[in-house]
């Protein structure tokens, strides 16, 4: 009996397309080729690095304790028992994954999947190759980190998401190549952990995705806090030299300096995993590597999906992965297809202050020919940030005049990557800026200043 459904990679796309499979009723197999479950995002992505941002956030509170009036004596970080506790965190889920495998009646195969001709599958391991027959094939293969030519990763000196990972004693310095929300996140933690370090950044500002307001906001602090950011830099002559790296750096005023750090991270973007698994010869289409797929996720080639960071023109966030394996699914289990919509997914990045955002950036929608009115709110005029005793960022609305569309909601402040879930959900339910104006916000919460934004919007904020 042929599979319905052969899933390749266990991500959060994969294994969340397998568990709504296993919900619907089609016989389905996963395929991993690593060791355990659940892909970049648990193992070397979102899970591991917000468990270590937690713990710089406990360390911040420890140290200006005195602040509170707690008076703690000499207060040390434990750095192994750091990553242990990270590491703990990780293999709770991944069994977690397990599990929903076994209730939702999903099989996992061991081993590298490779696309054999209409429905086959071959999946190589050290165990032999089996070939599994399917209707179905969704490709969730996922990416990895890019490298710069010529530029390996070692365990010790230049390091990717995975290597860092892995690290047991805070290094005094490091390099960090690349602003993207990768890049910011480690500045965000090492920094706090005490290293000293230099983030550097080709593009003219840091998170360079999100609202031009946000980017400087971002800058600022990360200079109060003692990050040195260097943007419009460029890094050539990368060298390892032992006991740590040297790099040839121009920057933005032309000047060059040759920066030495102990720890040099790579963050430049993500590869999507799409060679070697049998595409060629296939009807699907790529674009620079990435899938080309339509709104139902379907590739070029029936009965082939491919869905999270292999996919070309969506961002490479695990709840779009999720999300587009939802859409795959009810696709091939015949039911009713919501096609995911670009403007509404929500970024997170999770550095001090937080940053959330979702659809049009202002400077997008003046672009795109809208008549924008903007509402922006200080979390410095929010109580509740107060009590936090955490008082940087905003909240930015960006509404079209004329009927008060929400075009675009931009948070970066406390906990911003939790706040944007309102303003994702107001604009999925086609809510408008008075809805969000008559919606009560509980007091004292960082939620007001969400309101206070949409107030803002038509200048009646109350606070300010
Ligand atoms: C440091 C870091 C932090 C991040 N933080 C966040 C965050 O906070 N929030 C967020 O939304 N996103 C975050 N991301 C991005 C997120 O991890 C990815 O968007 C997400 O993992 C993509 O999911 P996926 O299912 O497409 O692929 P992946 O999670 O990459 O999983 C793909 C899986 O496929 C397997 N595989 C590949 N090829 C084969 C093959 N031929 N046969 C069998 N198996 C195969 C791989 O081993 C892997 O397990 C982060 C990424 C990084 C690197």
């Amino acid at each position: 009996m042929p599979y319905d459904l052969v899933i390749i990679g266990s991500g959060p796309g994969g294994y969340s397309a397998a568990v709504r499979a296993g919900q619907y009723g089609l016989k389905t197999a996963i395929v991993e080729k690593d060791a355990k479950l659940g892909g970049t995002c648990l193992h070397v992505g979102c899970i591991p690095t917000k468990a270590l941002l937690h713990t710089a956030d406990v360390w911040e509170y420890f140290k200006h304790a005195d602040e509170e009036g707690i008076h703690c004596e000499k207060p040390s970080l434990d750095y192994p028992k750091v990553i242990e506790r990270k590491n703990k965190i990780v293999s709770k889920h991944a069994k977690g994954v397990e599990g929903l495998m076994k209730k939702n009646k999903v099989e996992p195969v061991r081993g590298y999947a490779t696309l054999k001709g209409k429905g086959r599958i071959e999946v190589r391991s050290e165990q032999g190759t089996q070939t599994l027959e399917t209707k179905n094939v969704i490709i969730a293969t996922g990416s990895e980190a890019r490298m710069l030519p010529g530029l390996k990763p070692d365990a010790d000196t230049i390091l990717t998401n995975i290597e860092i990972l892995n690290l047991t004693v805070i290094p005094k310095t490091m390099a960090i190549l690349g602003a993207g929300a990768v890049g910011v996140e480690f500045a965000s933690i090492f920094n706090r952990f005490g290293t000293q370090v230099t983030l550097l950044e080709m593009l003219p500002r840091i998170v360079p995705v999100e609202d031009e307001e946000v980017s400087k906001e971002l800058e600022r602090v990360f200079r109060k806090s003692g990050i040195r950011v260097e943007t419009g830099a460029k890094a050539e002559d990368i060298q390892n030299t032992g006991g740590g790296v040297t790099l040839k750096v121009t920057l933005a005023n032309g000047k060059q300096e040759h920066i030495q750090a102990e720890k040099l991270l790579v963050a430049i973007g993500r590869k999507p995993n799409t060679d070697g698994i049998g595409l060629e010869g296939t009807a699907v289409q790529l674009d620079r590597g990435f899938i080309n797929v339509n709104e139902r996720q379907q590739t070029g080639e029936p009965g082939v999906y491919a869905i999270g960071d292999v996919v070309a023109g969506t961002p490479q966030l695990a709840h779009v992965a999720t999300m587009q394996g939802m859409v795959a699914v009810a696709d091939i289990a015949g039911k009713p297809v919501k096609p995911v919509n670009r403007n509404r997914i929500p970024g997170a990045t999770y550095t001090e202050p937080g940053i959330g955002s979702v659809g049009l950036t202002e400077a997008q929608a003046r672009a795109q020919g809208h008549k924008v009115r903007v509402g922006k709110f200080p979390f410095m005029a929010n109580s509740r940030a107060s009590i936090l005793g955490n008082h940087a960022g905003f909240v930015k609305v960006v509404a079209e005049e004329e009927y008060g569309e929400i075009l675009g909601v931009h948070i970066i402040g406390p906990s911003g990557f939790e706040l944007i879930s309102e303003a994702v959900a107001v604009m999925e339910s086609e809510g408008t800026v008075e809805t969000m104006m008559s919606t009560i916000h509980a007091h004292p919460t960082l939620y007001e200043a969400v309101g206070e934004a949409f107030n803002a919007v038509y200048g009646l904020a109350i606070n300010v």
